[in-house]
């Protein structure tokens, strides 16, 4: 290690980059027609330190859609907005311990009792966003997207479009939480601007990026904008480590003590509260839904680099 690089960072990045190099295990989401078209052997890691420093392995460039990660981001924005009650109560914070997009869920707990990281939960958080119109809404998601990440993105638009073609299943949840009443903006538009969100184009930089504004506690290690207060990202990360891996969340934090999100592009995101962000990309999946590549790359390094807040010697 070198002396900007005192935990060794470089090193378990590598490590990891070359021990999951070869490994084809799961397959690329294709319910979303647009991301099956993804080339699967894409992989990178990037972890982001405190100062800003970038540790980068692999196709740290390569372009995807942050699908699910972007639900952390609304959330962030509307417990910043309108505080963390407000979330409990109108959502919920509570693992559901279903499949991502489940109905049987929400037909059962007539709306309540979810959270905002599975898809009925989420587009109701997106439904929240401040503003009165369609334009509002998705200006404040895309801005803050923007700040989180430290620079100007854009929406993926052939993955938008191949998602809201054939995204009547979010369209029903929506109506379904709409009927008890937990919706709180027009259904159809709220479903939409959801989808244009988890169409948002990031990098694997972009993505450590969001990571290591989390775990600076809201504010942009690189620019140095406050996007959201740390009593908000206080109350954004236990909702990451309780519900951020689907129905896998409770495996991911038993093996890495980590808060973290996947989505179905490929990505996943840790955060290392008060010192790192850490993110990978590899299109292929498991069944439920994760990375495998990036779940096996992050526990690696936060194994290597002891970064497990539980394991105390
Ligand atoms: N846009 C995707 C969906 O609603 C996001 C799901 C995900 O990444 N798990 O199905």
């Amino acid at each position: 290690a070198t002396s900007s690089d005192k935990g060794g960072i470089e090193g378990a990045v590598n490590e990891a980059y070359n021990k999951y190099k070869d490994l084809k295990e799961g397959k690329n989401a294709d319910y979303i027609p647009e991301l099956a078209k993804v080339p699967s052997e894409q992989f990178a890691i990037v972890v982001i330190a405190p100062d800003g420093k970038v540790y980068s392995k692999g196709d740290a460039d390569a372009m995807y859609s942050i699908q699910s990660i972007s639900k952390v981001l609304t959330l962030a924005r509307d417990i910043e907005d309108f505080g963390p009650k407000a979330i409990q109560d109108k959502i919920g914070v509570d693992p559901t311990g279903q499949k991502f997009n489940s109905a049987v869920f929400v037909e059962e707990n007539k709306g309540k009792e979810l959270n905002p990281l599975v898809n009925a939960g989420a587009i109701a958080a997106t439904s929240m966003v401040k503003g009165n119109t369609y334009e509002e809404k998705w200006n404040t998601i895309l801005q803050t997207h923007n700040d989180f990440a430290g620079r100007q993105l854009s929406v993926n638009d052939p993955v938008y479009k191949s998602e809201a073609a054939t995204n009547q299943h979010n369209q029903a949840l929506a109506s379904l939480m709409n009927s008890f009443e937990r919706m709180y903006f027009d259904p159809a538009k709220s479903v939409d601007i959801y989808t244009k969100q988890c169409a948002i184009n990031i990098n694997t930089k972009d993505l450590a990026m969001i990571a290591a504004t989390l775990a600076n506690g809201g504010t942009n290690p690189v620019t140095k904008k406050k996007v959201v207060s740390p009593e908000t990202v206080a109350h954004v990360l236990p909702v990451m480590a309780t519900c951020g891996l689907y129905d896998d969340s409770g495996i991911w934090f038993y093996n890495v003590g980590l808060p973290a999100k996947s989505g179905v592009g490929g990505g996943i995101m840790a955060i290392v509260p008060g010192q790192y962000g850490i993110a990978a990309f590899s299109p292929r999946l498991d069944e439920a839904g994760n990375s495998v590549r990036a779940q096996k790359a992050i526990t690696d390094i936060v194994n290597k680099l002891g970064l497990n807040p539980y394991l105390v010697k």
